[in-house]
Formats: structure tokens, C-alpha cells, sequence
């Protein structure tokens, strides 16, 4: 295994940290080109955006919004197959976020106290389309088909184009499929700043969403600074496998070479309490990786991979939660002792016959998911990403006069004396009704 990845026998807990570290272009060039460009944007709107794009994207042209009729000649392109394909994966994704609509909550916490809450759409958001070094029209999916479902008035894609000013066919057709009207040809961070400061062009929106590479993944982070929500940074893909002789190296091995072929940045670990089977991935994963046609991208992204020996199912469990992975994929005698002990993870695929490209593509559930160790506190894409709670109640009477006097004695002990008053007021009236009757 030393060959592909870097490997680690039975590491001390010690160690743990620095193997989980992600490789990362340093924050603080990030964040001088981040500012850079948004105050640009922010001074100078679709000029600066244009100018960017044509400096990062190759593409000199003022005309960031693309027509409804552009985007339906150029859907028109896909391929037969490849729109089957993508309506085949739309009917699961809208399926299976359909069904997180949550249970209706409607109560009385005392009698007369009746509290509620209704779920509302988030009306206008943003939606990033990676497409900087593959068109990742997925994504149009991922984003669109929970942004309809949800009942989001205003969805506007984004996405890097070529350098025709094009954006790739199947991009336009699942935008079309998820009733996405706004499209604009923009991506990176000027895509984000853009989306945060409206420009004549692009419209400003209240969330934005949509994986990216790092330069995408710290404007979002720069945006919610400026009071724009963000779903989460999503950045560069990341898989964890944990594996023994009940898997099948073969499949291991493409599991790590599908998101290693992602980009240079990419990162891919696979751990084992059973280190007999690193000779047969090692192999695989050398043949495969010969065959890709993004080889090169693959074999940069495998030097920032691990192959960790542990000592047992306990240390499995403890490491899978310190890295918390994007994608898990378990293919492991002890799944169920795993499963029962993991708290991070973005999204987990389990058994022999589920890759990690399945939720990539068409299973249903969503691949926009926290990367770099996000995963601990924030969870993947899913139905109530767009959408805000809304909470309500009515009191009556009988409600009033049995947690009145709870609140009056609270809002005094805070100082708040007109809060009480609010409700000493109507206290007084209720008593006066009651003695009158
Ligand atoms: P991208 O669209 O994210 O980024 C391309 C843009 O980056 C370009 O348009 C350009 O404007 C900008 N850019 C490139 N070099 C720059 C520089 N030096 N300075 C400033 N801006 C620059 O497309 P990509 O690069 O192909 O990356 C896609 C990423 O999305 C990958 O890292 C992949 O792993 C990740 N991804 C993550 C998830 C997730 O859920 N976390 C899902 C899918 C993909």
C-alpha cells in the first residue's frame, strides 16, 4: 500500500489529528483573494463579475444572464440516454425529500395554551453548480429538486461557464426539469459575491447552496458573515472506507479512486482492523487508477490519502468519528457495532453493492454534504435546508390565567417590568369578567 496510499500501523490516539488533517490551500490567501473579489462586486457589480471571469474562466463578455431561450437550445443537446438517465435519478431525489415533509406539530402545552409551528420556504435562493473542472449537472438536482419541493419562489443557478460562455447541455436540462428559471454564467467566488450583493444581472438571495472548490467554499463562508445563510461549506470531496476480508478490493478501490478523481484537493482514507487486505486494494488500485481518464487529478489527490491500520472495532468507531467523514462507506463484519457507535458522518453507504456514486447520482439522498471535519455539527442538503420554521400560538382565557402569573414573575426577576405589564393587564380584565358573571 505504501506505493498509492500513505500508510499508518496501529497510529497512537496522539497521532490521530495530524492524519485527519485535510489538505488546504492556507486561509489567509484564500480569504485575500475572497475580499478581494467581493469588494470588487460589491463596488462595481456585473462589471467586476465579468471582469473575474474572464480573468479564472476564460470567458470575456458582459452578458451573465442566460436567456430561457439559450438554456433550451442548449438542454436540447443532451443525449437521449443521458436525459433518461437524469430523469430516472430526478423521480428518486424528488421522492425521497418529498417524503422529509415533517410531522405536523399542533399542541396544547397547558390547557388554553395552543402552539404550533408551519414549516415556509425560504423565497429566494442561490444555487451553486461546480463546474470548474467537471459540468456537475447532479448537483441542478441535489439543489433544485428539494428548492421546488420546498416551494422556494425564486432559485437562481449559477454556474461557471467554458470558455464560450456556455454552460454544459445537461447543466440546462436539469435546470430546466427543476422549473429554474434564473440561470446566470458565473462561478466561483464572483458567482458567491454576487449572490450576496445582487448585481444587475444576478439577483441577491437570503441562502445560498451548492458545493465548490475552496475558493467557492470560503466566499460562502465569507458571505454568511455579511448576513447571507449558507447551507454549509461543502468543499472538496472526501470518502472514509472501513473495510475487512468481507469486502471486495475491486470495489474498495473504485469507491477511493471516485472521489479522489475529483480534484487535486480531494481526500481518500481507507482504515482496517485487518491489514491482510491492503496487498489486494493496492493492486486495484494501481490498475484502476491506470485506466482513469482523469488520472493525473486522482493520483495528486492519493497523496494526501491514508491507509490506517487499527487496533479493533473500538478504535474503528472513535477514528471514524474524529475525522467525520463526507461520504462512509462500510463494508465490514462489525457494520452493526459501527452503525451503533457513529455520530459523524455527512451520508453513509453500507455493504458491498452500495458505492458512494450512488448518492452521488441517483439513490435519492443528497450529495451536497459537509466536508472538512463539518460534519460533526452540520448535516447534508436535505428538505428543510430551504425552508424556515414558523411558530404561532393562541391562548385563551383559561390559557392566560394559568401561565400568567409564571410570566409576570419571570419578566420581574429579568427587570422587565412592561413584559409583566403585558400581562397583568390582561389579568385584571379576565378576573373582572369572571366576577361579573
Ligand atoms: P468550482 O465550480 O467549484 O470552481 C471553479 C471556479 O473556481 C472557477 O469558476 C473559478 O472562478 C474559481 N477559481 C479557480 N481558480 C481560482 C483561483 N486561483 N483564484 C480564484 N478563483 C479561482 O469547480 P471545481 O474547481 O471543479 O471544484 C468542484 C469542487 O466541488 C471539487 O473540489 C469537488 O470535490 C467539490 N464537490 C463537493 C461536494 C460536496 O458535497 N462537498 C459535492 C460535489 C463536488
Amino acid at each position: 500500500m505504501n506505493n498509492i496510499m500513505k500508510t499508518y500501523s496501529r497510529p497512537q490516539r496522539a497521532q490521530w489529528n495530524q492524519i485527519i488533517s485535510r489538505p488546504q490551500t492556507s486561509k489567509e490567501d484564500l480569504e485575500a483573494v475572497v475580499m478581494e473579489v467581493f469588494n470588487a462586486v460589491q463596488q462595481e457589480g456585473d462589471s467586476a463579475v465579468s471582469g473575474y471571469t474572464r480573468r479564472f474562466d476564460a470567458w470575456d463578455s458582459q452578458d451573465i444572464a442566460y436567456s430561457q431561450e439559450a438554456v433550451a437550445s442548449q438542454a436540447a443537446k443532451t443525449p437521449e440516454s443521458l436525459k433518461q438517465a437524469i430523469d430516472q435519478a430526478y423521480e428518486n431525489i424528488l421522492r425521497f425529500h418529498q417524503a422529509q415533509q415533517p410531522a405536523t406539530v399542533d399542541m396544547e402545552t397547558q390547557e388554553g395554551v395552543r402552539c404550533w409551528v408551519e414549516q415556509k420556504p425560504i423565497d429566494k435562493v442561490g444555487i451553486y453548480i461546480p463546474g470548474g473542472t467537471a459540468p456537475l449537472f447532479s448537483t441542478v438536482l441535489m439543489l433544485g429538486v428539494p428548492a421546488r419541493v420546498a416551494g422556494c419562489r425564486e432559485v437562481v443557478l449559477c454556474s461557471p461557464p467554458n470558455a464560450q460562455g456556455e454552460l454544459h447541455s445537461a447543466i440546462c436540462y436539469a435546470a430546466i426539469k427543476c422549473g429554474i428559471t434564473t440561470v446566470c454564467r458565473v462561478g466561483g467566488i464572483q458567482a458567491i459575491a454576487a449572490l450576496t450583493y445582487g448585481t444587475q444581472q444576478v439577483p441577491a438571495v437570503y441562502k445560498i447552496f451548492g458545493p465548490g472548490n475552496q475558493y467557492v467554499t470560503q466566499a460562502k463562508q465569507w458571505a454568511s458573515r455579511l448576513g447571507v445563510a449558507i447551507d454549509m461549506p461543502a468543499g472538496p470531496s472526501e470518502v472514509l472506507v472501513v473495510a475487512d476480508t468481507t469486502s471486495n478490493p475491486a470495489y474498495v478501490a473504485a469507491d477511493l479512486l471516485s472521489q479522489a478523481e475529483h480534484g487535486n484537493d480531494s481526500q481518500v482514507i481507507l482504515i482496517t482492523d485487518q491489514e491482510e487486505i491492503a496487498e489486494g486494494v493496492q493492486a486495484e488500485l494501481a490498475q484502476q487508477l491506470s485506466q482513469l481518464p482523469r488520472k493525473d487529478m486522482a493520483t495528486k489527490a492519493l497523496e494526501n490519502s491514508r491507509f490506517v491500520v487499527m487496533e479493533d472495532r473500538e478504535e474503528l468507531a472513535d477514528f471514524v468519528n474524529a475525522y467525520a467523514p463526507e461520504h462512509l462507506i462500510i463494508c465490514h463484519r462489525e457494520e452493526a457495532f459501527l452503525l451503533q457507535h457513529l455520530r459523524n458522518a455527512g451520508s453513509v453507504f453500507l455493504g458491498n453493492y452500495s458505492p458512494e456514486s450512488a448518492g452521488d447520482y441517483a439513490s435519492g439522498t443528497n450529495h451536497t454534504l459537509p466536508t472538512n471535519g463539518f460534519a460533526k455539527q452540520y448535516s447534508g442538503v436535505n428538505l428543510a435546508s430551504f425552508t424556515k420554521q414558523i411558530t404561532y400560538q393562541r391562548i385563551s382565557p383559561t390559557g392566560l390565567a394559568t401561565i400568567g402569573p409564571a410570566i409576570v414573575e419571570m419578566a420581574e426577576a429579568e427587570g422587565l417590568s412592561a413584559h409583566g405589564e403585558a400581562v397583568r393587564l390582561r389579568l385584571a380584565d379576565i378576573e373582572a369578567k369572571e366576577d361579573n358573571t
